[in-house]
C-alpha cells in the first residue's frame, strides 16, 4: 500500500488526472515521488541468462509486492489490494486466494491507464447492445463491475537490418511468339531500425486476447514505479524473451521484403531470395530491449464449466469479447423470424412436395457444412495451437476434451440425404413419402442447428485455466 504523505491513507493512481491521488485529504501527488519507499530499489538483479536484454540498465531493481495464487488454476497476479483475495481473474472462481509477499522484477517501463472504468463500462454496454443472444448475465451492473485494471507484462523488442544486399530478380514477358526472360542483378544497401515491438510477456494472457485489442504504442511508455500499480492489479511474467524472437524476426523480414518490392524500379521484377533464409542476407538483429507493463481492463466469467473473458485496452479503448448464445433467446428469436416466414408459406399451397425436399435438403447442407467448420476451429482453440506463450506454460489435459456431438448430426444428415435422393429418384405416386423425406430432412437439420450453437459456445468461451508452475517466483 502507498501511503499518503499527509494522512496515511491509500493513495491510488487515478487515471484522469494521470497523478497519484489521496481520496481521504483529496491531495495529488507525482507518481515518481513514491519512488524511495521502495528499500531495495538499487537492488540488483541477476539477468536471467535465457533472457537477451540489451543492457543490464533496463534492469532496474526488484520491489516488494503481494503474489495472490489462485488455489483451482495456479493463475498467479500481483496486487497490493485487500480485496484481491475474493476471486480469481483466470478461471472466475470465487475462492480464498494464497497470498505470499515477495521481490518482483521491475519492469522497464509502463503504459499508465488512459481509459477510466466508467469509460471502460460503457464501451463494454455499447458493445452488447449488439450481441442480443448473449445471456443476460452478460449484460448485468454486476458483470460490468468487475471489471479489473490489470498491467500485463509485454517483452518490447528492437530489430535493426544493416547490410549489403545482392539479390537476383526475373521478368518475363512474352511478344508475339516469342518469350523473353531478362535477369536482374538488385544491389542496395539496407538500413533498416525497427522499435517497440511487443509481445505479452504472461502464459496467463492468451496470444488470442493480447492478439485482438492490439496494439499498443510503446512510445507512450513512461519509466516505471510500483506506484502505478496501487489501485490496480499486475500479471505475473513467466515466458523468456527469446520465445518470441523467432516472430519479431519474421515481421522485420517481412516488412524489408514488402518495402523493397514496393520500390519503383523493381516492382514488375521477382525477386529470388536465397535459401539460406532472409536474415541471413538482410543481417537481421533482434534485441529484447526491455519488459514493460501494458493497461487491460479485464473480466471473467464462469459459463458452465466454461470460462469466457472480456478485455478492453486500457489506452486505446478496443475491446475484445467472448460472448457465447443463450439457447433459450435464440430458440425464441428464430421463432419470431421464422412464424411469419411459414404463413407466407402456407398461403401459397402451389410448392409441390418435391421442391419442398429441395429447400429441406438446401437447408441442411447448409447446416452439415457449418458443423464441419467450427468443430475444426474449437479444436485447434482448446489446444492453444499458435499460442507459443500458452504452449510454454499451460497443462493440455486431454481428459477435459469437451464432448462432441458432431458425429450424431453427420450421421442424421446422411441417413436423411440417401433416403431424400431414393424418394426423388424412385418418384413415388403418394405425397407423402416427399413429406415423409422433408421431414426427415427438417429433424437433421435441427439437429444440426442444435450443434452448431453447442459448437459455438465452446468457440466463445474457454476451457478452465490450468497452470503450471514450477514453484517460487519467476520474476524474481
Ligand atoms: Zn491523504
Ligand atoms: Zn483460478
Amino acid at each position: 500500500m502507498i501511503q499518503c504523505k499527509n494522512c496515511g491513507g491509500n493513495v491510488k493512481f487515478d487515471i484522469k488526472s494521470q497523478k497519484m491521488f489521496c481520496s481521504y485529504c483529496d491531495t495529488y501527488y507525482d507518481p515518481y515521488e513514491f519512488e524511495e519507499n521502495e528499500a531495495d530499489a538499487e537492488e540488483h538483479v541477476v539477468n536471467d541468462p535465457n533472457a537477451f536484454m540489451i543492457d543490464d540498465t533496463a534492469n532496474q531493481g526488484s520491489y516488494m509486492t503481494t503474489i495472490y495464487t489462485c488455489p483451482e488454476c495456479a493463475g498467479e497476479i500481483i496486487s497490493d489490494e485487500n480485496e484481491a483475495a475474493t476471486f480469481c481473474t483466470f478461471c472466475g472462481a470465487s475462492t480464498v486466494l494464497a497470498s505470499r509477499i515477495c521481490k518482483s522484477k521491475r519492469p522497464s517501463s509502463i503504459i499508465p491507464f488512459k481509459i477510466t472504468k466508467d469509460e471502460c463500462k460503457e464501451l463494454y454496454r455499447q458493445r452488447m447492445k449488439k450481441a442480443i443472444y448473449a445471456p443476460a448475465e452478460y449484460k448485468d451492473e454486476k458483470y460490468l463491475d468487475s471489471f479489473r485494471g490489470i498491467y500485463m507484462p509485454y517483452w518490447v523488442y528492437d530489430s535493426s537490418q544493416y547490410n549489403y544486399v545482392q539479390l537476383k530478380g526475373k521478368k518475363t514477358y512474352r511478344r508475339g511468339d516469342y518469350k523473353y526472360e531478362e535477369t536482374y542483378d538488385i544491389d542496395f544497401n539496407l538500413d533498416a531500425e525497427y522499435n517497440g515491438i511487443s509481445y505479452d510477456a504472461s502464459s496467463s494472457f492468451a496470444d488470442s486476447i493480447s492478439g485482438a485489442i492490439a496494439p499498443y504504442d510503446h512510445s507512450k511508455a513512461v519509466k516505471f514505479t510500483p506506484a502505478f500499480f496501487s489501485g490496480f492489479y499486475a500479471d505475473t511474467t513467466d515466458v523468456q524473451s527469446d520465445v518470441y524472437a523467432p516472430d519479431v524476426e519474421n515481421i522485420v523480414n517481412n516488412s524489408t521484403t514488402d518495402e523493397i518490392e514496393k520500390q519503383p524500379n523493381v516492382k514488375s521484377i521477382s525477386i529470388k531470395y536465397p535459401v539460406t533464409g532472409k536474415s541471413a542476407i538482410f543481417n537481421t538483429n533482434v534485441r529484447c530491449k526491455e519488459e514493460s507493463m501494458y493497461p487491460v481492463w479485464f473480466v471473467s466469467h464462469r459459463f458452465g464449466d466454461r470460462v469466457t473473458y472480456a478485455t478492453v485496452n486500457g489506452y486505446t479503448g478496443k475491446i475484445a469479447a467472448d460472448i457465447p448464445i443463450d439457447l433459450k433467446k435464440y430458440i425464441l428469436g428464430s421463432l419470431i423470424v421464422a412464424i411469419p416466414i411459414f404463413i407466407l408459406l402456407s398461403l401459397f399451397p402451389l410448392i409441390v412436395p418435391r421442391v419442398a425436399l429441395y429447400i429441406a435438403t438446401i437447408v441442411s447442407v447448409f447446416g452439415f457444412i457449418t458443423v464441419l467448420v467450427e468443430s475444426k476451429s474449437v479444436k485447434n482453440k482448446d489446444s492453444n495451437i499458435g499460442d507459443k506463450g500458452m504452449l510454454d506454460k499451460v497443462v493440455n489435459n486431454d481428459d477435459d476434451i469437451p464432448k462432441n456431438y458432431n458425429i450424431y448430426a453427420i450421421v442424421t444428415y446422411i441417413i436423411s440425404i440417401v433416403i431424400g435422393v431414393i424418394v426423388v429418384f424412385s418418384k413415388p405416386v403418394f405425397d407423402g413419402y416427399y413429406y415423409g423425406a422433408v421431414i426427415l430432412e427438417l429433424i437433421a437439420s435441427i439437429l444440426c442447428f442444435l450443434v452448431v450453437i453447442y459448437n459455438y459456445n465452446l468457440l466463445s468461451t474457454r476451457k478452465l485455466p490450468q497452470f503450471k508452475r514450477t514453484g517460487g517466483d519467476d520474476r524474481a
